[in-house]
């Protein structure tokens, strides 16, 4: 019996995991389940998987939560605020973590994990975009195992050989072929591009994800964020990254080796398989997904990412090069610019625009604490704001 702390359990992400673990109820114990305001889901969830606890990032969730529980699971204890969702992260009796926070706010909450030693199955992309150097160190002084559950990343796990960690290099890896779908605007004239609605945005042909996520893949920022990702959790520098457009998407990454050999991971897009895939890591079962029907698929297209049709992916891989402050301001003014574009705020192609201001105005700042860069999250997050306000 695994147990197992969910944080961000009522998301895309979250539903999925406990989709899966309601499958296997021999296997799993859900320990910890984490959200922020969603006290309904939250409650319905409780009462299925009586966890021991329940936190809260929003305190008034929190009080909400534990008058709904009061009645049916008194038992269960609710945690409140970035506090409680980090103390109910690093219990000690749970073994892994489901990080599937949005955004930069799960930062904090995984790393508490990361130093209790726990496997973390990391969804959260943003935790390593924003500290990818701090938090793999971390997770090397505390023995964390970290799994990945992007699709694109647990299928380069699934295809790297076991001691990758030894270096690209000594293990006869050349590159990293990270697959992009394109999202819902990779053939729309650009010109239409200025009217799109966050409706539109998030509609993605073939995958069904969070708000957030969805308009990150309708900019190809999703892309550019994995493309750090990978640089992190596989110590690839990203010259060795291509982004290949593959539109269809069935092949879920590939990795190139020196003597030739590329290989891919392929399977239906649904987000069950890799959650799967990490769960049971090493073991493997069954995840609710129905096989791949090769004959239906027909055909598989690739082609180059246009970068002048998705500038957020050139910012990325600038982003990337650069590295320091670079990746943090470039994923806040992200997180800024898109809720804003989801709130109806600013149009579409104002979101690499603001991304590509906040980058020119700030620079500076120590990437190598903790505190450091979230001074740096905050400054961009600032200025983000400012430049929207100033129509840019
Ligand atoms: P959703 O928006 O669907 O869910 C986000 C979850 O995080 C919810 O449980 C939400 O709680 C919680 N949350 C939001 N803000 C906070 C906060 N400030 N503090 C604590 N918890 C918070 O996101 P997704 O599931 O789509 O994505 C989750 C992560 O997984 C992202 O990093 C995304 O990039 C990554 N990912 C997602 C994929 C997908 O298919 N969806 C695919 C690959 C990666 P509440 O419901 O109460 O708001």
């Amino acid at each position: 019996m695994k147990r197992v702390a969910v944080l961000g359990s009522t998301g895309s992400i979250g539903l999925s995991t406990l989709d899966v673990i309601a499958r296997h109820p021999q296997r799993y114990d859900v320990v910890a389940l984490t959200a922020n305001t969603d006290v309904e889901r939250m409650r319905d969830q409780c009462l299925a998987y009586r966890p021991q606890v329940a936190a809260m990032a929003d305190e008034r969730a929190a009080e909400q939560l534990a008058v709904a529980l009061r009645e049916q699971a008194p038992e269960i204890e609710i945690l409140a605020g970035e506090v409680g969702v980090a103390e109910a992260a690093a219990i000690p009796v749970v073994d892994q973590v489901m990080a599937a926070i949005v955004g930069a706010a799960g930062l904090m909450p995984t790393l508490a994990a990361v130093r209790a030693g726990k496997r973390i199955l990391l969804a959260n992309k943003e935790a390593l975009v924003v500290a990818g150097g701090l938090f793999m160190r971390e997770a090397r002084a505390h023995g964390a195992q970290v799994l990945p559950i992007d699709s694109e990343h647990n299928a380069i796990f699934q295809c790297m050989p076991p001691d990758f960690d030894k270096g690209l290099d000594r293990v006869g890896v050349r590159r990293i072929l990270l697959t992009a779908s394109g999202g819902p605007f990779r053939t729309r004239p650009l010109a239409e591009l200025t009217d799109v609605t966050p409706d539109e945005a998030c509609a993605h042909p073939n995958w069904d994800m969070g708000r957030k996520i969805s308009v990150d893949s309708a900019t190809m920022m999703n892309k550019g964020l994995e493309v750090i990702e990978a640089r992190w959790l596989f110590d690839a520098d990203p010259d060795r990254i291509q982004v290949v457009v593959h539109p269809q998407s069935v092949i879920h990454s590939l990795v190139e080796y020196v003597d030739g050999s590329v290989l891919a991971q392929l399977g239906n897009p649904d987000m069950r398989t890799p959650i799967a895939h990490a769960l049971a890591w090493p073991e493997r079962h069954h995840a609710g997904v129905a096989p791949l029907d090769l004959f239906e698929v027909g055909r598989l297209d690739f082609e180059p990412p246009d970068t002048r049709r998705f500038p957020c992916l050139r910012l990325a891989f600038e982003a990337a090069t650069a590295g320091g402050a670079a990746p943090a301001v470039l994923n806040a003014a992200n997180e800024v610019a898109v809720a804003h574009f989801l709130a109806g705020g600013i149009r579409f192609p104002q979101i690499p625009a603001v991304i590509e201001s906040a980058l020119v105005a700030v620079t500076d700042g120590d990437s190598d604490t903790l505190e450091g860069l979230m001074a740096i999250d905050g400054e961009a997050r600032s200025v983000a704001e400012r430049l929207i306000a100033e129509g840019v």
